[in-house]
């Protein structure tokens, strides 16, 4: 399938996951949704449930810290959703739309983000961003090895089209 984005502006983009907890609670549709009311396309998207080796490589950053064990266990429970967005700022939009990481925190600071609305604490919080532009490319990979279009490399403009 191929997807014509905006040929206007330049666009960035992100990886999102929207977590088992979401995803068994039947909030998948309500938090897609509110990507697409935010100016966000979804450019591709997968449903999958990730193995124990997937989970540890795709946080292979917090391997050692106290919560990885519980974060490993949590992200294998169940499927997820995982979605390559597209948007100007996509990055930092998508993180200030999902809010805190913390969803406790969130409900008392950001209480309309979606980890307010959809997680439950620190672990089970509905839903990831990338966190910057290198994290973007390699989570995009991660997911859609396939996916196509030069902009890829230097987080330039998405005016080319996504290969599915
Ligand atoms: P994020 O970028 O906001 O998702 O946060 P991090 O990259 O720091 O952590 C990745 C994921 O690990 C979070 O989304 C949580 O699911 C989990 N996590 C992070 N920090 C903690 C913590 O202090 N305690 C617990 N239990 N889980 C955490
Ligand atoms: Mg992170």
């Amino acid at each position: 399938m191929v997807v014509e984005l905006d040929t206007s502006v330049s666009n960035e983009f992100t990886l999102a996951m929207i977590k088992p907890d979401a995803v068994a609670a039947g909030k998948a549709r309500d938090i897609m949704h509110a990507i697409e009311s935010n100016g966000f396309y979804i450019i591709a998207k997968k449903y999958i449930q990730l193995t124990e080796a997937e989970a540890k490589e795709f946080y292979g950053e917090h391997e050692g810290k106290p919560f990885f064990p519980n974060l490993i266990t949590f992200m294998t429970s169940g499927p997820i959703y995982a979605l390559c967005m597209s948007k100007i700022g996509a990055i930092s939009a998508w993180r200030a739309l999902m809010g805190p990481t913390n969803s406790k925190e969130a409900r008392e600071i950001k209480p309309t983000s979606l980890r307010a609305l959809y997680g439950t604490d620190n672990t089970k919080n509905a839903c990831h961003g990338s966190d910057s532009t290198n994290s973007a490319r390699r989570e995009v990979l991660f997911y859609f090895p396939d996916i196509s279009f030069p902009q890829l490399v230097d987080q330039g403009d998405l005016r080319k089209y996504i290969k599915k």
